[in-house]
């Protein structure tokens, strides 16, 4: 894909730039997210304003968050500070959590999201479910496959694992690349993504889950024998009536938080 002109901006490569340009598609996409007057939503990457403008008829109010300099400066020019607050920079860095100031207030995360960060933008989100009541997001198909896939399925690694403890999660349509100027290679996919109530999750720690998983997946047609060898041993593989001959992509969720309650109590005991 090579840089090129849309309304007057050169889209950016390295800022992952497709602009939604088809209204029945818009369209649909704001119906799907339902936005009410009063609540507090962040777009993050508002680009040329296809879904901000919708967005911001409907709730009065808007937060987005972007990167792009240009962009900011028409979004200045386009929207009055009472219709939208921008924040400039980084959405990997950005503490979503700051938005939430009421006790009653939950946050509504929506936007076509950069591809190119598609992964590590999902982890950091995921940091925030707690201040979250719903994220709605436009993601590369193939990523949304990830996100939503059983176990069992080629799909089904490290993401879907990490996601899915957190969210739920429902793949809503699909949209093709002719929706955007300029046009991606790929197909995407809208994807809506619910937390879990807190007392669901189940992990009493959750970065060592991380770790569990992240080793289950890293060498992807190993066993659990071999990947989580620094973790478990034959012994706690029998404890939890688990199967080390399996490769990770075999193991549920709740299996995952399973081996981690498993490593932590034992862990516990041991100190
Ligand atoms: N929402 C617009 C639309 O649907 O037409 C633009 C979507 S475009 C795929 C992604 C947007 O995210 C661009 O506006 C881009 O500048 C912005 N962006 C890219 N990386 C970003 C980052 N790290 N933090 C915030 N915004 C970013």
């Amino acid at each position: 894909m090579q840089d090129r002109e849309t309304d007057g901006h050169r889209a950016r490569k390295r800022f992952g730039q497709n602009f939604l340009s088809d209204p029945n598609i818009i369209r649909r996409i704001i119906d799907a997210i339902r936005p009410q007057p009063g609540e507090v939503m962040v777009e993050i990457g508002p680009g040329l304003g296809a879904m901000t403008a919708p967005l911001i008829e409907r709730l009065r109010h808007l937060h987005v968050v972007e990167i792009d300099r240009d962009l900011i400066a028409r979004l200045r020019e386009t929207y009055t500070p009472e219709q939208i607050t921008i924040h400039e920079g980084d959405a990997l860095k950005f503490d979503f959590g700051s938005l939430v100031t009421g006790r009653d207030q939950a946050l509504r995360i929506v936007g076509n999201l950069p591809y190119n960060i598609s992964t590590p933008i999902l982890f950091h989100l995921a940091d925030y479910a707690d201040a979250v009541k719903d994220m709605t997001f436009m993601l590369q198909k193939e990523v949304v496959m990830r996100m939503v896939a059983d176990p069992g399925t080629e799909e089904y690694g490290r993401l879907s694992v990490m996601l899915q403890y957190r969210f739920r999660m429902g793949r809503m349509f699909d949209v093709p690349p002719g929706a955007f100027r300029p046009a991606p290679k790929v197909m995407s996919s809208i994807v809506r993504m619910m937390p879990l109530p807190a007392e669901q999750l189940g992990a009493a720690d959750e970065a060592l889950l991380g770790r569990i998983v992240t080793a289950a997946f890293g060498q992807r047609r190993k066993t659990l024998k071999n990947t989580l060898r620094d973790f478990m041993a034959d012994a706690d593989f029998a404890a939890l009536g688990l199967d080390s001959g399996l490769r990770g992509e075999r193991l549920a969720v709740a299996d995952f938080v399973a081996i981690a309650n498993h490593c932590a109590a034992r862990g516990l005991s041991e100190s």
